[in-house]
């Protein structure tokens, strides 16, 4: 194969621009960085001849370019990982960036990130449970940004949006569940299938159970006591709620209302502006 982007290179270097000079060893120079632009070959059969080399002001160009090429590819596969992993955009928001450092919860969530080959390999996800509005959400959501920040496929999503999803498209449920189970992390939000219907059951056992047959580790969210989950009030609950503690390290979150704090800063920043 030949190289033709490597063809133009060397051509346009072997062109001397106007500034460069010939040094006192017979070899071209960079008149910018004073580096040569050639080097002389020590060794039979070319032995003296004169070999086109970059200068050092050229090596630093093809550098930079390179990792201007490199941050283009990583920002675009970041993005195509958020479009397809994100049910909502809102999503993209949840970060550490964005963390007020209210939730004493939030290490678990550094932890989990850092040590993200390990949950991995041992298939370790989280069951986060505690009352509405105390970040649950928020923290999965941060390690949904900062594990796709590394290129790792997340599915973030709700279990409100995956019976949906598998009732509008009953052909094609083998391969939505397929493509939940292909997502290194699948993070589930506001399970509580005690509203469930017997069907509704059923769809919830198949995505846990096949998430668990993947061996892939599973992030839930639920509002749900983990009192409720460790004593089922039947086996159709029960053989779900095995699964998910199988899987899952409970985290509680206890605490201030995020939603409710979220309002108070925005009144006390509205009383703010009025003064
Ligand atoms: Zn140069």
């Amino acid at each position: 194969m030949i190289d033709f982007e490597e063809m133009l290179r060397c051509k346009a270097e072997a062109t001397p621009a106007p500034e460069d000079y010939e040094g006192e060893d017979g070899l071209l120079y960079c008149g910018k960085c004073h580096t040569p632009k050639q080097f002389r070959m020590s060794a039979p059969p070319m032995e003296g001849r004169l070999i086109r080399c970059p200068c050092q002001c050229e090596q630093e160009r093809r550098q930079r370019a390179d990792a201007e090429r490199e941050a283009q590819r990583h920002a675009q596969a970041v993005e195509d990982l958020m479009r397809r992993g994100f049910t909502d955009a809102a999503m993209r928001t949840w970060t550490f960036a964005n963390d007020n450092g209210k939730c004493p919860q939030m290490k678990h969530a550094r932890f989990f990130v850092e040590h993200w080959e390990t949950m991995k390999a041992e298939n370790i996800g989280y069951l986060l449970w505690g009352d509405v509005g105390t970040g649950k959400s928020f923290f999965a959501g941060c390690i949904a940004n900062a594990l796709m920040e590394r290129e790792i496929s997340v599915c973030m999503t709700n279990f409100a949006a995956v019976l949906n999803d598998l009732a509008a498209s009953y052909e094609g449920r083998n391969e939505y569940i397929a493509r939940l189970c292909r997502a290194e992390l699948l993070i589930v939000d506001d399970f509580g299938v005690e509203r469930g219907t017997e069907y509704g059951l059923e769809q919830v056992y198949n995505v846990i159970d096949s998430r668990y047959r993947s061996g892939k580790p599973l992030i839930v969210t639920t509002n749900l006591p983990l009192n409720d989950l460790r004593h089922p009030q039947d086996t159709a609950h029960a053989r779900i709620y095995d699964r998910l503690l199988a899987m899952c390290a409970p985290i509680r979150f206890t605490g201030e209302n995020f939603r409710a704090l979220t309002a108070q800063d925005k009144l006390a920043r509205l009383k703010n502006l009025m003064n």
